[in-house]
C-alpha cells in the first residue's frame, strides 16, 4: 500500500532520493597514509598531504579502491573501469586544501539496485545511481573554548563513498527500509562498519511532494541527517511543510536545510542562488583511474553471501518463515551463530530460541552475539536434548538461563540438577493416581462435564513431578484414567 499524506486539497505523495556517505573501512586515508581509525586525540593522525602543506601530492590508496569495486559489485551496480578524480572547490575552515578530491562527471560505480524489505513482508527495488570516492573534510569544533574554535584533522582525507539513490523511495519507512538495507550490505561487504552515531554513516535527504501521476515536485535536500529515526522525523515534517506551502498557494524554492532534532523541525540553510560554484576540474595531481576487469572479476570471487541470498537460502534450507530469516540475516554474525547451532538439529526449533530466548538476554545486557556466555554449539546441545525427549521445553528455559549464566554446557547441567524429563509410564501413573485420589470432587465434577478442570489435574502432575514429567505424556495417561 503506498504511503500517502492527507493534505486540504486531497492525497499527496512522498519523494524521496538518498545521497548517503559511507566512510570506507581501511587502516590508512584515501591520499595519504595517516590512520583513518575514529577516536584518537585530535590531530594526531594527520600526515602532511592531509593538513595540505604546500607541494604535498596525493598517491591513491589501492584498498579503498577495492572497497568502493567491493561495494559496487555489491549494490549489482556496474563498476567503471574508467574514472576520474577531480577538484571540488569550496572554502571552509576543516577544508586544509581550499578543495575536496572527489569525482564527477566520471564516478567509479554506475548503475545499481537495492532491494528494500517493507513492514508488511513485500519488497521494492530502488535504484542506485552511483557511487563515487571522495575525501571526508575535518571536523571544527565550536565547543572547546569561550571564543575560539579549534579544528581536529584526523578525519580530514579520510575515503568516503557518496552513493546516490534515484529519486524511487516513497516515504519514511521505505526511506528507513533504504537505509538499513544499505547498512547491511555495507556491513556484510566489511567495506564501511556503517556507525551512525560516530558519522560514519550520514544521509543527506532529498524530499520533494507531488499529487500521484503529477510530474516530480521541486525538492529541498535536508544535509547530514544521522539516524535512521531522524531522517524518518525530518522526511515527515519535510513534506508537510511543502504541502502546507503548495496547498497556501505559494512554490516549493529548492534549497539546502538543516534538520534540527531538538525543535523537530527543518531550517534553510541556503537557496539555490546562494549555492556554491564548486568550479569542478580534474584533479592535475591525479592521472585518470583504470581498473583492470581481471582484478574487478577477482574481487567479485570473494564476495560474501549478501543480506539477500542468505534470507532466501535459510527460508529454503532450513524452512523458516520470512520473519525468522529477516530477524537472523540482520547481522552476518547473528546469522553465522545460527547456522552453527543449527547444523544438525531441528532448525526451526533453534531459530525460536535464538530470536526469542538468546536476543533477549542478550539485548538486556546490551550484549552482542559474538559475545554470548551461550555458544552456538552449547545451544545446539540444548536443542537436541529437548528433541530427543530428554527434557522438556518447559525445563529446557530454566536451563538455558543457568547456562547463560555460567556458561556451562545444558547436559552437564540437566545431569548434576537431576532436571531429566520422566518418561517411564508407570511412574506417571502412579503420580496420576495418587492425583485423582487426592481430588474426589474434581475428579466427580470433571466427569460429570466440567472440562475445563482437565488443567488442572495437568498442572497437579507435573507440580508432584518437578515439571520433570513429559507433558504429551501426562496428557494421554491423564485422559484414560480421567474417563
Ligand atoms: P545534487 O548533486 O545537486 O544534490 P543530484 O541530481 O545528484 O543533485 O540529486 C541528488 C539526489 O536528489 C538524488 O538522490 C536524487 O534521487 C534526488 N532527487 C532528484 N530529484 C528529486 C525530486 N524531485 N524529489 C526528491 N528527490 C529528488
Ligand atoms: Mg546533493
Amino acid at each position: 500500500m503506498a504511503y500517502t499524506l492527507k493534505g486540504e486539497t486531497g492525497e499527496w505523495e512522498v519523494v524521496i532520493g538518498m545521497e548517503v556517505h559511507a566512510q570506507v573501512t581501511a587502516n590508512s586515508k584515501l591520499f595519504s597514509g595517516a590512520s583513518a581509525t575514529f577516536g584518537a586525540e585530535p590531530n594526531t593522525q594527520v600526515s602532511m598531504v592531509d593538513a595540505a602543506m604546500p607541494g604535498m601530492l596525493p598517491v591513491l590508496n589501492k584498498y579503498c579502491v577495492e572497497q568502493a569495486v567491493r561495494t559496487g559489485l555489491g549494490l549489482n551496480a556496474a563498476i567503471n573501469t574508467y574514472s576520474v578524480f577531480e577538484r571540488k572547490n569550496y572554502f571552509y575552515p576543516d577544508l586544509p586544501q581550499g578543495y575536496q578530491i572527489s569525482q564527477f562527471l566520471h564516478p567509479i560505480v554506475g548503475k545499481g539496485v537495492i532491494e528494500i524489505d517493507l513492514p508488511d513482508g513485500s519488497t521494492k527495488e530502488i535504484g542506485v545511481t552511483r557511487l563515487h570516492l571522495e575525501q571526508d573534510a575535518g571536523k571544527s569544533l565550536h565547543d572547546q573554548h569561550p571564543t575560539k574554535s579549534f579544528v581536529d584533522l584526523n578525519r580530514s582525507g579520510c575515503a568516503l563513498m557518496e552513493i546516490v539513490s534515484e529519486p524511487d523511495i516513497r516515504g519514511p519507512e521505505e526511506a528507513a527500509a533504504y537505509l538499513s538495507k544499505l547498512r547491511m550490505i555495507l556491513r556484510y561487504l566489511g567495506t564501511c562498519d556503517g556507525n551512525m552515531e560516530e558519522g560514519s554513516m550520514r544521509a543527506d535527504v532529498n524530499v520533494s511532494v507531488r499529487k500521484f501521476g503529477a510530474e516530480l515536485g521541486t525538492r529541498c535536500e535536508i544535509k547530514n541527517v544521522n539516524s535512521v529515526k531522524a531522517v524518518q522525523q525530518a522526511i515527515e515534517y519535510e513534506a508537510r511543510r511543502q504541502i502546507e506551502i503548495i496547498e497556501g498557494g505559494g512554490s516549493i524554492k529548492q534549497e539546502t536545510r538543516l534538520w534540527d532534532p531538538n525543535k523537530m523541525e527543518t531550517r534553510s540553510m541556503r537557496s539555490k542562488e546562494e549555492a556554491h560554484d564548486y568550479r569542478y576540474f580534474p584533479d592535475p595531481d591525479l592521472l585518470p583511474l583504470e581498473l583492470d576487469p581481471k582484478w574487478i572479476a577477482e574481487i567479485k570471487a570473494t564476495l560474501p553471501e549478501l543480506p539477500d541470498q542468505k534470507k532466501h537460502r535459510f527460508m529454503k534450507d532450513y524452512g523458516l518463515p520470512l520473519y525468522d530469516a529477516t530477524v537472523l540475516i540482520a547481522e552476518r554474525s547473528r546469522a553465522d551463530y545460527y547456522e552453527s547451532a543449527a547444523n544438525s538439529n531441528d532448525p526451526k526449533l533453534i531459530a525460536n530460541w535464538v530470536l526469542n530466548e538468546l536476543l533477549a538476554l542478550l539485548n538486556k545486557d546490551n550484549k552482542d552475539i559474538t559475545e554470548s556466555p551461550v555458544k552456538a554449539s552449547q545451544l545446539g546441545g540444548l536443542i537436541a536434548l529437548i528433541s530427543d525427549n530428554t527434557i522438556s521445553g518447559k525445563i529446557a528455559k530454566d536451563v538455558f538461563a543457568e547456562m547463560y549464566a555460567t556458561g556451562q554446557d545444558a547436559a552437564h547441567i540437566v545431569e548434576t540438577k537431576g532436571l531429566k524429563q520422566v518418561t517411564d509410564t508407570g511412574a506417571i501413573e502412579k503420580v496420576i493416581d495418587a492425583v485423582i485420589a487426592a481430588n474426589p470432587d474434581n475428579v466427580a465434577a470433571y466427569r460429570s462435564g466440567k472440562d475445563k478442570l482437565f488443567g488442572f489435574f495437568v498442572g497437579q502432575v507435573l507440580k508432584e513431578t518437578g515439571g520433570k514429567a513429559n507433558p504429551g505424556m501426562v496428557n494421554d495417561l491423564l485422559k484414560k484414567k480421567l474417563s
